[in-house]
């Protein structure tokens, strides 16, 4: 990739997106070609054959998605599965018609059994049932990813694919109902604070295992992965993850105190509790010669500044 490469981002209005349009930026890349939803629907067919015929992007970053927290998930997975399978379908078939250098998948670690053992290798894909709450979304990134699998094997393109765990950061959706956890969780934590609420409702049982990467990270080692690495030097694809852990209690925890909320925070166990543990491995991550960088704390302290900023 040089710096006068046409690089598409699909999705640069999301938080991934977003974050991997900042980083380019600020390494200099001058071709960036960005289009709303509103401009290009990335559902129709013939709408992104058309974009790709005219911008003819040498390297595409695919972003895009319709993603979404457990409940937003559970509850609407019709709109997960059919949007997710018509994007990439779209976007990779069009990558391979108008002769694109490079393409980057994003995927999802929920692509990974429910009890899958933990931290999650690269090879445990397809090897159990999944976590039914986000089944339609995993069905479809798998697709995804073997989308790209595929169209390397039978017509020689060079379509990597990452699979991030959790990611939080700016532009991230801080919807009380359909967000993540940590988006979720800040928001809560903030207007518990500011209305001096003595109680704060968690979901589940604040046992569940997560790993939370910064989207920025995440846009940093998807640039790295752009430039230095093809699909027969990662494999089918590589996990980016931070490396550890934490339970939703401490995570609950670490951002009251970030927020500087005191009053008491308690488990309401009739909401979903999820996957129990999502951990990915980062050896192959290791082998690209990559590590993530931003500290939770940091990373929070940062998120929380940012969703502040735009009230
Ligand atoms: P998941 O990683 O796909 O399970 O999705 P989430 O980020 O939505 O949820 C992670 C965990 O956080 C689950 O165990 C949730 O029950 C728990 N959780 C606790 N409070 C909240 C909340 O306010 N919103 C969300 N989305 N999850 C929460």
């Amino acid at each position: 990739m040089d710096k006068k490469s046409r690089i598409y981002i699909a999705g640069h209005r999301g938080m991934v997106g977003s974050a991997i349009k900042r980083k380019l930026e600020s390494k200099g890349y001058q071709s960036i070609i960005c289009h709303t939803h509103k401009e290009l629907d990335l559902t129709d067919q013939q709408a992104v054959n058309n974009f790709f015929k005219i911008e003819k992007p040498d390297y595409v970053f695919l972003a895009a998605a319709k993603v979404g927290g457990i409940l937003a998930n559970n509850t609407y997975p019709a709109e997960f599965i059919y949007q997710n399978l018509m994007i990439e379908a779209n976007v990779v078939h069009a990558a391979y018609t108008y002769g694109v250098k490079k393409l980057l998948f994003l995927g999802s670690s929920c692509i990974y059994p429910k009890f899958a053992p933990q931290p999650m290798k690269e090879d445990y894909l397809l090897t159990g049932e999944l976590e039914s709450t986000n089944e339609a979304y995993a069905i479809a990134k798998i697709a995804g990813i073997r989308l790209c699998k595929h169209y390397n094997q039978q017509y020689g393109t060079n379509f990597i694919s990452v699979m991030p765990t959790n990611l939080y950061g700016p532009n991230d959706n801080f919807d009380l109902e359909n967000s993540h956890v940590m988006p979720a969780l800040i928001r809560k934590f903030h207007e518990a604070k500011v209305e001096n609420k003595p109680e704060i409702v968690v979901w589940g049982s604040g046992k569940p295992k997560r790993e939370f990467l910064h989207v920025d990270d995440m846009a940093d080692a998807c640039v790295h992965m752009m430039e230095n690495y093809d699909y027969m030097d990662i494999g089918e694809f590589v996990n980016i993850g931070f490396g550890k852990d934490i339970t939703i209690q401490e995570l609950a925890e670490l951002i009251a105190e970030i927020v500087g909320y005191e009053g008491n925070i308690v488990y309401d166990t009739s909401k979903p509790d999820g996957t129990p543990q999502k951990l990915l491995d980062v050896n192959r991550l290791d082998r690209l010669g990559w590590k993530a960088k931003i500290t939770l704390r940091y990373g929070i302290e940062q998120a929380y500044e940012w969703y502040i900023s735009q009230k």
